[in-house]
């Protein structure tokens, strides 16, 4: 299977913003866009994403540049309406462990990206797919690791490699990825960890990239820009 790169911005942030990106994204030969809709945020004050608004226009910006869109679901209610706008669905790192929201999304939607959480275990994170999988079986289901909660500030969260091959052994039907941007939090490390996620055999990897990194709503800092992406799709593929 070849190696595939999702990529796109951590959030929607005008019509204008997500089609800009949408075709910036495609003219690097990236077929899937990520861009978030719904975002869950640490702080209520935060930008929480523009919802349902922002899920349609990034389904037009996806459609108008012959992209794939992944964009994470959080709340149940929103699930069946979703997937008559998303390709794949995502779970973020914050509901690994919401077995209602994974029935529901597995029931509405056959692709989904299943992140593991930032404190689960293996077995925890194979309990996630199984939840997914006994609701939905023929679901394409690929699973991400995004870093785990550590004791080192100089990193968002630590990137468990180890632990994202071991689940590649232990599930070898499933499609495993690593997000280095929520992995390490900075934009700088991306581009040499999807080489070594390549190198280590697994599936692919979901990045975030803006064209104004510093201006962006959320999560600038892990941004890489599209001159890196050109890059790594040279490196690795897309
Ligand atoms: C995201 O992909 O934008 C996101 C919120 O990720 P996570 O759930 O891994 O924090
Ligand atoms: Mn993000």
């Amino acid at each position: 299977m070849t190696f595939r790169v999702i990529a796109g911005p951590c959030a929607v942030e005008s019509e204008e913003q997500i089609d800009r990106l949408a075709a910036k994204v495609a003219s690097t030969g990236v077929r899937w866009l990520r861009a978030g809709a719904w975002k869950p945020r640490t702080s209520a004050t935060s930008f929480q994403g523009l919802g349902r608004l922002g899920c349609e226009y990034a389904a037009r910006a996806a459609r108008r540049h012959d992209l794939k869109l992944v964009t994470e679901v959080l709340d149940v209610r929103d699930a069946e309406w979703a997937a008559q706008h998303i390709d794949v669905a995502q779970i973020g790192a914050r509901n690994m462990h919401n077995v209602p929201l994974l029935r529901e999304v597995a029931r509405s939607f056959d692709a989904i990206l299943l992140k593991r959480s930032n404190s689960a275990t293996l077995d925890e994170w194979s309990g996630a797919v199984g939840y997914v999988l006994e609701q939905n079986p023929n679901v394409r289901l690929i699973v991400c690791e995004r870093g785990l909660r550590g004791f080192d500030p100089s990193l968002r969260n630590q990137l468990d490699l180890a632990g994202a091959l071991l689940m590649k052994l232990r599930h070898p039907d499933l499609e495993v990825f690593v997000d280095p941007s929520h992995a390490t939090g900075r934009a700088e490390l991306v581009r040499p960890l999807v080489r070594a996620v390549k190198a280590a055999g697994l599936d692919g990897a979901l990045i975030e990239v803006h064209d104004a990194p510093t201006d962006a709503l959320c999560d600038g800092e892990q941004a890489i820009d599209l001159e890196t992406l050109t890059a790594i799709v040279s490196e690795v593929g897309a």
